[in-house]
């Protein structure tokens, strides 16, 4: 496995393996691998043939009073279960490669922005659009790996490609979820044990809210409430936003129709947490998408 920290030579590598015929594939990560990642991981393995996992806690996706600084780092463990998984490289850049100065440029996806994570995060989905577009210009031609984890940086990077021409295929990749059904996150490791227990309130919501759906809901705001009841019985949850969207355009779903997104964010003690559950709805036909793991036995109806 090739470990690079220079942009030339990521771009090198890449266009190597474009030579030779190889098809790429990228994994944008954070680092503090876990499941979820090594998942993303597996399904590029399987589609590509020169896999990337880049390695880059980047500045610009996080707020002024955010968790920038504290964010967990573990080089040597990420590397391993990049080995693991037989990725081909790793790009782990310094700050300093990556912004040598201040990037006058910025990529920005309006409207998909604009709500949910971008409410109470105002300039997060601007840092992660711009570092984004960075990496596939350094990567060039490929497929990149996404988790539904986060359904509306899913959508936003999607938008991007499409709209600026982007020669890069988009894949969304199923949640991963603990066996207690909390989705797997670096930032799990924040949380106290008491916490952690909490935490499980958001999935169960979720879950609650897809069986009122298969059970026959389809008012967007009973389900949004169902959601809110539920955490509410959490005294350790403070639910920052609920919403029952359309899984693509992200606008509101009033009447449930089609694809659903119910995307929520909630503090537990001081860590951000997001989830959300997919659901597709085809008349009285309802397949629901909770992830994998974390014993959702009604992932498909
Ligand atoms: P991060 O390191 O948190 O920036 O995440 C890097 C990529 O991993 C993103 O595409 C995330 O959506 C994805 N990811 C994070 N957690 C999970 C999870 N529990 N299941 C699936 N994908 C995930």
């Amino acid at each position: 496995m090739l470990h690079v920290d220079r942009i030339v030579d990521l771009r090198a590598a890449c266009a190597e393996a474009r030579a030779a015929g190889k098809r790429v594939g990228v994994v944008p990560t954070m680092g503090f691998l876990h499941e979820g990642h090594r998942s993303l991981m597996r399904a590029a393995v399987a589609a590509t043939d020169f896999v990337v996992v880049t390695i880059f806690v980047n500045p610009l996706q996080f707020g002024a009073g955010e968790d920038l600084d504290r964010y967990p780092r573990d080089l040597a463990g990420d590397l391993a279960a990049c080995e693991a998984e037989h990725v081909s490289a790793v790009f782990a850049p310094s700050v300093a490669e990556m912004y040598p100065r201040p990037s006058l440029t910025t990529v920005h996806v309006r409207d998909l922005t604009a709500g949910l994570c971008g409410e109470a995060r105002p300039t997060h989905f601007d840092g992660v659009t711009t570092v984004v577009a960075k990496l596939f210009n350094i990567v060039g031609p490929c497929t990149a790996f996404f988790g539904r984890k986060d359904a509306q940086q899913l959508a936003v990077v999607t938008r991007m490609v499409d709209d600026l021409n982007m020669p890069v295929e988009v894949v969304g990749c199923p949640i991963v979820r603990e066996p207690d059904g909390v989705a797997m996150s670096s930032r799990n490791a924040y949380l106290s044990d008491a916490d952690r227990g909490a935490a499980r309130v958001l999935s169960h919501s979720l879950r609650g809210a897809v069986d009122a759906i298969v059970a026959g809901e389809r008012d967007g705001e009973r389900i949004a409430a169902l959601v809110r009841n539920t955490v509410a019985g959490e005294p350790r949850v403070e639910l920052e936003y609920v919403e029952v969207r359309d899984a693509h355009e992200l606008t509101s779903a009033v009447v449930l129709d089609g694809s659903v997104l119910i995307a929520l964010a909630a503090r537990v003690g001081s860590t951000r947490l997001i989830d959300n559950a997919r659901v597709d709805i085809d008349g009285a036909r309802v397949t629901a998408d909770l992830g994998v793991g974390g014993g959702f036995p009604c992932n498909a109806r």
